[in-house]
């Protein structure tokens, strides 16, 4: 069997920019993304990377080509079976946190497993294992604001990965945070990534991170070739 988990295939997208005429930001981009593989995204500012990665996280559907996740085809499928399909085994990340302000660090993380179904015990008991794997346990009961910059993106990382997704996707998750602070941030992704086996893309302009991944994709001119 395959350990496939996300396959793009001829994957397109246009944008009509008005009077400035139509862009077309994806011209066929291919990508295949296992299981335990961290792949980075790297590309320029404009060229394409969020797009992409909202391509590959179901938030919106392709003019032409597939994504398929975990061999199903989802690209084409209706709204309801998109959001399944991205509560169910997609975690994203983004440049900020967007943590919810009133609620505690643990509960920004308990909060998603409830919506699922998961008890609250268990919940924080999960929670609570996923700080600690990021170092930020002791700031369990504190809310966003009273936290670090890294330590709010180490929050966000364990809310992501709340649920047990099969991949991870992320946008310039360091991409706000001082270099030392953004080193030490990867770190506690890179762990969480090791330690659940889950597949990870994460677009970056920090060649330096970009390197110490298993391997480099770069977005040129709407293809995605091998870094
Ligand atoms: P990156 O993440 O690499 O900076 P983006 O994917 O955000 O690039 O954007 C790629 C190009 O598509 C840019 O020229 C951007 O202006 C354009 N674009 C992105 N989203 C939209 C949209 N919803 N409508 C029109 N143009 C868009």
């Amino acid at each position: 069997m395959s350990d496939v988990v996300l396959k793009l295939e001829g994957v397109e997208k246009r944008y009509n920019k008005g009077l400035a005429g139509e862009i077309h930001v994806l011209r066929g981009a291919e990508l295949r993304l296992k299981a335990g593989e961290m792949v980075a995204l790297v590309a320029p500012s404009g060229a394409g990377k969020s797009t992409l990665l909202h391509m590959a996280g179901l938030l919106d559907t392709p003019d032409a080509g597939t994504v398929e996740i975990g061999g199903q085809r989802l690209s084409g499928k209706s709204d309801r079976q998109r959001t399944k399909a991205r509560r169910q085994d997609i975690g994203f990340v983004y440049q900020f946190h967007h943590l919810l302000p009133e609620f505690s660090a643990l509960e920004n993380i308990a909060l998603p497993q409830m919506a699922n179904g998961v008890a609250k015990g268990p919940a924080s008991e999960r929670g609570r294992a996923l700080l600690e794997t990021v170092g930020v346990a002791h700031r369990a009961d504190h809310r966003p604001a009273e936290l670090s910059g890294g330590e709010q993106q180490r929050v966000a990382f364990c809310r992501a990965l709340a649920n047990k997704p099969r991949i991870l996707l992320a946008d310039e998750p360091t991409g706000n945070l001082d270099p030392t602070t953004s080193d030490q941030v990867f770190d506690a992704l890179m762990t969480l990534v090791r330690e659940t086996g889950l597949a990870a893309l994460v677009a970056t302009h920090n060649m330096e991170l970009a390197a110490r991944m298993d391997r480099v994709v770069r977005l040129e001119n709407g293809l995605l070739v091998d870094g």
